[in-house]
């Protein structure tokens, strides 16, 4: 892993940290700080995402995010307060991260992710959480991922439902594999916060899997979950070989 701070854990680090070294020991936790791990997309998925990988120490987030929060934001988007809907998203969860963990580099970008920024955007990123809710971006983040062989957390949600599942190049389907064509588009969907909360909080926990070695993460399995129901239910899922992006890839 590049990007994140020097691995050296302090006395401070060794207390902050404590409870999950009794999980991912002191390697793991060195992993952890040396990691640099980018959120894209500030809102439901990535305000859990991004607390809880500020919580866990990993040394350097970059926050992606162009939009400003809105009060129709706040039921999902807990990282944004009343007081922050003049500055964009990725300044507004900087403040409250470098408050959180300031032993930790926050690095927000103020940035809609393109075909032609993604890789300066993205650089230096060790693993991508996808914190959207669009499957244009998140195809453009796929083949940025699998060009670049680097690990790509993805989620998504709506109403009480919700998806995730952990794409490693050479090792899983890509993205198009298993949704080869992108769901309509929806002006306004319905989402419960806790929904998104619950699966950023499982972004979260797969990125962590991926720096430390630690677990087995959603690699080639996607994770369907109706909380409505209160059901979890993993799908094995498989490489296309005619996927039109990583079909040609690698065998
Ligand atoms: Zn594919």
């Amino acid at each position: 892993m590049k990007g994140g701070t020097s691995g050296v854990l302090t006395t401070r680090d060794l207390i902050r940290y404590d409870r999950q070294l009794l999980i991912i020991g002191k390697a793991g936790q060195e992993k952890l700080k040396r990691a640099s791990v980018a959120i894209v997309g500030i809102g439901g998925l990535g305000s859990p995402a991004a607390f809880y990988l500020a919580g866990a120490g990993v040394g350097r987030l970059i926050l992606i995010d162009p939009e400003i929060p809105e009060l129709s934001n706040l039921n999902r988007q807990i990282i944004h307060w009343e007081g922050d809907f003049s500055l964009p998203k990725a300044q507004s969860a900087a403040q409250k991260l470098r408050k959180f963990n300031s032993d930790i580099v926050i690095e927000p970008k103020s940035v809609k992710i393109t075909k032609e920024n993604v890789s300066e955007v993205l650089s230096g990123a060790d693993v991508i959480v996808d914190g959207l809710d669009n499957f244009e971006t998140r195809y453009l983040l796929n083949e940025y991922c699998l060009e670049h062989e680097k690990p790509f957390v993805h989620a998504a949600v709506r109403g009480l439902v919700g998806q995730a599942t952990t794409i490693v190049p050479q090792k899983s389907p890509c993205l198009r594999c298993i949704f080869p064509e992108s769901p309509k588009a929806e002006e306004k969907f319905p989402i419960l916060g806790g929904t998104a909360g619950t699966l950023g909080c499982i972004e979260a926990i797969e990125a962590i899997k991926l720096i430390t070695g630690f677990g087995r993460p959603l690699i080639g399995r996607l994770l369907i979950t109706d909380l409505e129901d209160m059901t979890f239910n993993l799908i094995r899922v498989k490489r296309r070989p005619d996927c039109s992006v990583c079909g040609g890839l690698h065998s």
